[in-house]
């Protein structure tokens, strides 16, 4: 991790806790979902066998750690990490989690240059959006991490080793390997930055957690006919729970009211109207 992407980051995160930083919510007897500053990462399992999806902002390794603790007990490690993508804030913690822990990590393919130091993502865009999320976007760390041979892809069949009755769906747009998870039987969604519960350009709601369905992150998404086909691939599984990346898990009726809404009206809520990434 390179000295000045670190120290630029804590002069421009450390006060954008969210209120529910450090808040954790079960939102099903085997899906926990916890607050880390401004992202979410979740424990899908139980204390026998549990695994670590996404592994939140850098140098939240010790807080993960304690979360997991608390949650399954003082000898409790996950069997694996799995990766929504690569972003910072989803891999923020992957690397100090891991020298204590030697598990998988598991990821799309398309993902893993971003995750073994062979591809960067490309820089924020900073002039989608007149927020503060998106103006300060610029200065985020889009440099990909090295994890080297600890990550490896999904198997092709679709599904998650150690996470039975889950698939993952391939949902790029927001980045080239994207995915989602899906749970058929109680029609479980972690949706990662596929789409939000937050409108993640507006600094106000990500501090207030105001809840507002939104597509994926806007300074970071780079394909926008693919983010809207992701929508609609999620939209069409009528999830009955959905854990995002960023904002409150959202349930039942309002959950498919709300992505239906996204749906019919995606390039009006979602797309910037000014973005590097469309055209
Ligand atoms: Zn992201
Ligand atoms: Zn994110």
């Amino acid at each position: 991790m390179e000295q000045n992407q670190d120290s630029k980051f804590e002069s421009a995160f450390l006060p954008m806790t969210s209120i529910g930083s450090g808040m954790g919510m079960a939102v099903l007897s085997d899906v926990f979902c916890y607050t880390n500053q401004i992202v979410n990462l979740a424990l899908v399992g139980n204390q026998h066998e549990f695994v670590l999806i996404d592994t939140g902002m850098p140098k939240s390794a010790d807080e993960i750690t304690d979360m997991i603790t608390e949650h399954f007990g003082e000898e409790a490690r996950p069997s694996a990490i799995v990766l929504t993508h690569g972003h910072f804030d989803h891999v923020g913690s992957l690397v100090a989690l891991l020298e204590k822990w030697r598990v998988p990590v598991y990821s799309h393919e398309l993902e893993i240059p971003y995750l073994t130091g062979k591809q960067d993502y490309p820089p924020g865009d900073p002039g989608v959006d007149s927020g503060l999320v998106a103006k300060l976007s610029p200065m985020f760390p889009n440099h990909g991490i090295n994890i080297g041979e600890q990550v490896k892809a999904f198997p092709q069949d679709g599904s998650i080793p150690h996470m039975p009755g889950w698939k993952w769906i391939h949902t790029p747009g927001h980045t080239p390997g994207h995915v989602s998870l899906f749970r058929e039987q109680d029609r479980a969604l972690i949706a990662g930055d596929a789409f939000v519960t937050v409108k993640q350009e507006s600094l106000y709601k990500v501090l207030t957690q105001t809840q507002e369905i939104s597509g994926p992150p806007r300074y970071y998404t780079t394909d926008w006919d693919a983010a809207y086909e992701s929508v609609k691939t999620l939209e069409a599984l009528k999830p009955e729970i959905a854990v995002t990346g960023h904002g409150i898990p959202m349930t039942g009726e309002d959950l498919r009211e709300n992505l239906s809404y996204l749906t019919a009206n995606f390039k009006e809520i979602a797309m910037p109207k000014n973005s590097r990434y469309t055209n």
